[in-house]
C-alpha cells in the first residue's frame, strides 16, 4: 500500500503544472490496510472495491498505462485486466477511452 501511495505522489510531482492534481481525490489515500499489489484473488478484490468508489479511476487508469505500470491494481483493474490495455493504448489514450474501460470492468464513474 505504501508503494502505491508513493507512485501516486510521483505522478503528482511530475504534473505540478496544475493547481489540483486528480490524485488528491484518490480513494486509496483515505484507506489503510489494503494491498494493491497482492497476488491473492481475495486481496485483489478488496483493492478493486476501493477503486469502485474512486472518483478519479479513469485518470488513474490512464496514468498507469502511460507510466507502463505492470504490477498492482490501478484504476480498478487488476494487473491481468490492464495487461491488454498496455498493448492497445499508448500515452495518447483519451480520458473518455479510459472511462469506457473502467466502466466495462464494472467501476462506477461518479464525476
Ligand atoms: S482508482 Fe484505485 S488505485 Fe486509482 S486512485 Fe482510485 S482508489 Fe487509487
Amino acid at each position: 500500500m505504501m508503494l502505491h501511495h508513493c507512485l501516486i505522489g510521483i505522478w503528482r510531482k511530475q504534473n505540478q503544472m496544475t493547481n489540483e492534481h486528480w490524485s488528491e481525490k484518490a480513494n486509496c489515500r483515505q484507506v489503510k490496510g489494503i494491498d494493491f499489489f497482492a497476488d491473492d484473488i481475495n486481496l485483489i478484490q478488496r483493492a478493486k472495491k476501493v477503486c469502485e468508489r474512486c472518483l478519479v479511476a479513469a485518470e488513474c487508469l490512464k496514468q498507469s498505462i502511460r507510466a507502463e505500470e505492470i504490477y498492482g491494481v490501478w484504476g480498478g483493474l487488476s494487473q491481468r485486466e490492464r495487461r491488454k490495455y498496455h498493448r492497445l493504448y499508448d500515452d495518447k489514450m483519451e480520458i473518455n477511452q479510459a472511462r469506457e474501460i473502467v466502466i466495462k470492468h464494472g467501476n462506477k464513474i461518479l464525476g
